[in-house]
């Protein structure tokens, strides 16, 4: 506000109180009483002048009472500086310097990476993670923090969905897991967390079942080979012993199929972080896999349709026995009608499927049948003689593999299993001859 504003600020309230003074004067007479009368003016529009302005101060979200001419230019000028405070705060919560403050205190490490996967900011728990000096690393590529080929073919898949495990350094024990988020033109943050206590433990799991696995395969042998002589031992026929011995070549059968399933299990997790990169001819592997299975069932109706021609980059071991199993599963869950195994192109990726006209299964248990040992019906998987590790199976050959597992089935009508890769696993006809 002008400094002539100022000696304004008050004249026309001075002016009424004195109008209304000199009126009293003429009414009583008395100069004295004209005096009281502009004193009481005053202080009763001063005094609701400043209620207006205290209750301002108390809710400054509300318009400033700008009624007086010469009050308003003092309010405004408040207003006008209270405004630019406001704004400045905001301004300050949007800084780079403000963000990278906030980032800095996190207590994850996190980092940016340009589109050319350089370094572009650090924060110190991803200095003190990594061991290294931002400034000095600042502008490097990324792949110089984590040599090895992991890295290079994640960046270069640009799948981020899936987080990264990695062991960047000489200790075989550092594990850490990278989670990429894309931002801005292409740059990318990424959250690096210590995952070595979790990658012992489920090391740890996986070795122990491997371990007492193969462990009990001897033995398993040893009780197996008794079980046939046992009866050749035995001077004449004893039928008394003949039902627990063929109950026990049975227990024994399943025994050493679940024990396979485990060891096959905990081989697949194993290399599941491993890049699978053979070109499998999927039209050869279900052929040879289907004649296995029309030998083993000759009264059933096993029928392929090979549509797709096309090879599949992946382990043609894994994808052998996740069809086998889908196939397999397909039989013993359906009492007849045909079992039909269909390898075809759609618009997602190719697709592998497995469909019968089976028992179906209800909703309620689809999302849990890829757990291990997990039963829709126990007696009826008993009957079957189901190790519960099928479909367990399949999962992991379908991570692997980066292929989605879908399960479609009706009771009573049957199932469909498709296990759906991405596009970019299918490679041109002629890549495999
Ligand atoms: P299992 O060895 O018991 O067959 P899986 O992991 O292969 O174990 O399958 C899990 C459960 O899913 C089975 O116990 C069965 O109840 C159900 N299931 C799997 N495939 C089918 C199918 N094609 N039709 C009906 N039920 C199925």
């Amino acid at each position: 506000m002008s400094s002539s504003g100022l000696l304004h600020l008050e004249y026309r309230r001075v002016l009424v109180a004195m109008a209304l003074g000199v009126a009293c004067w003429f009414a009583t007479g008395h100069a004295s009483n004209a005096v009281v009368a502009s004193l009481f003016a005053l202080v009763v529009l001063w005094g609701w002048q400043l209620s207006r302005l205290y209750r301002w101060f108390a809710n400054p979200e509300d318009v400033p009472p700008l009624g007086d001419a010469a009050v308003r230019g003092v309010l405004h000028d408040v207003y006008v500086l209270r405004s630019r405070g406001a704004s400045l705060d905001n301004s300050r919560s949007l800084s780079p310097v403000y963000r990278n403050e906030s980032f800095e205190s996190m207590r994850e490490a996190a980092m940016i990476i340009n589109a050319r996967n350089k370094l572009l900011w650090c924060n110190s728990a991803a200095e003190y993670l990594l061991k290294i000096n931002r400034v000095e690393e600042e502008g490097k590529p990324l792949r110089d923090l984590f040599p090895g080929k992991a890295l290079k073919n994640y960046l270069k898949e640009q799948n981020f969905q899936k987080p990264l495990r990695i062991k960047p350094g000489p200790d075989p024990e550092f594990c850490m897991q990278l989670e990429f988020s894309r931002f801005g033109a292409s740059d990318k943050l990424i959250f690096i967390k210590d995952v070595s206590e979790q990658d012992k433990v489920e090391r740890m799991r996986r070795d122990f079942v491997g371990n007492v696995s193969h462990e009990l395969r001897t033995p398993l042998t040893v009780i197996k080979g008794y079980i046939e002589t046992l009866p050749s031992l035995l001077a004449g026929p004893n039928a008394a012993l003949q039902k627990p011995l063929a109950s026990m070549a049975t227990q024994v059968g399943r025994m050493e199929v679940l024990i396979a399933d485990l060891l096959w299990l905990t081989r697949i997790e194993t290399v599941e972080g491993e890049r699978k990169d053979d070109l499998v001819n999927v039209s050869n592997l279900a052929a040879s896999v289907v004649a296995e299975l029309r030998s083993a069932w000759p009264d059933r109706d096993i029928q392929l349709l090979a549509e797709s021609g096309r090879p599949l980059r992946g382990d043609e071991r894994e994808l052998g026995s996740a069809l086998s199993n889908l196939i397999v599963n397909a039989l013993k869950y359906s009492e007849k009608g045909p079992v039909k195994v269909r390898w075809a192109d759609s618009a997602v990726g190719p697709v592998l499927s497995v469909e019968d006209k089976g028992l179906g299964i209800a909703a309620k248990h689809i999302p849990r049948l890829t757990e291990r040992f997990y039963r829709v019906d126990k007696s009826r998987s008993q009957q079957t003689s189901g190790t519960g590790l099928g479909l367990a199976i399949v999962k992991h050959v379908a991570v692997s593999h980066e292929a989605k597992l879908f399960v479609d089935s009706q009771l009573g009508k049957g199932s469909c299993f498709r296990l759906v890769f991405p596009a970019s696993r299918c490679a041109d006809a002629a890549a495999s001859d």
